[in-house]
């Protein structure tokens, strides 16, 4: 199956400067100590994966996403990430199915929106998340619980969990597509 294999984070949030973050396969832990841009980590990973909520990465607008600045930096007006996946051969969407790399990105300049690439190739916000769809991990799957939705996600009703796990299972973009597929 399709992994993560690496991250690299630049103007997104604490992450001032160009970060890069290997992926080794097992289990990854990020430990430091209170604030110091841990949950941004995952935030850069989700958004990357086509977050579309400002408010689920704890801002107010989207732009809140891109380096603010501190008392020592000025701001940034662009904020980068993209997303490293490998073994993905067989498993992307055309005209990706024999890459065994695929590099999704995502960049935003100040009051200009997000644009996304797929290997260097500009796409559609929707055909990236048709595409982590397929790969079974969606921005909001299981494999990615934020601070505090462990407890959301015992309370939901029924219906909302189902979302979740249809999303877990990777056949919401099945839905999606046969919604559209009804649209023609
Ligand atoms: P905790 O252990 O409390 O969960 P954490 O390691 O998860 O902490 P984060 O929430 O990832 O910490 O990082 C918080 C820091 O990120 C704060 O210092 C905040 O000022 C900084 N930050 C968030 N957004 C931006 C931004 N757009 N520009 C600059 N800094 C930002
Ligand atoms: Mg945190």
């Amino acid at each position: 199956p399709a992994r993560f294999a690496r991250l690299r984070i630049a103007g997104f949030k604490s992450f001032a400067d160009a970060t890069t973050i290997d992926i080794l396969p097992g289990l990854t832990g990020i430990v430091g100590p209170n604030g110091c841009g841990k949950s941004n980590v995952v935030d850069a990973l989700r958004w990357a994966m086509g977050e579309a909520s400002a408010k689920s990465l704890r801002g107010g607008e989207m732009d809140d996403v891109i380096f603010a600045g501190t008392m020592a930096r000025p701001a940034r007006s662009l904020a980068e990430v993209a997303v490293i996946l490998t073994e993905t051969a067989g498993l992307a969407p055309a005209p990706f199915q024999a890459e065994p790399e695929l590099e999704i990105s995502r960049k935003i300049e100040r009051g200009s929106g997000s644009l996304y690439r797929v290997n260097g190739r500009e796409t559609r916000a929707r055909d990236v998340a048709t595409l982590f769809a397929d790969l079974a991990s969606g921005a909001r799957s299981s494999a990615l619980i934020s601070q505090g939705k462990i407890s959301a996600l015992v309370n939901a009703r029924p219906e909302e969990r189902r979302a979740v796990l249809e999303e877990a299972a990777g056949i919401t973009g099945l839905h999606s597509r046969r919604h559209e597929a009804e649209l023609k």
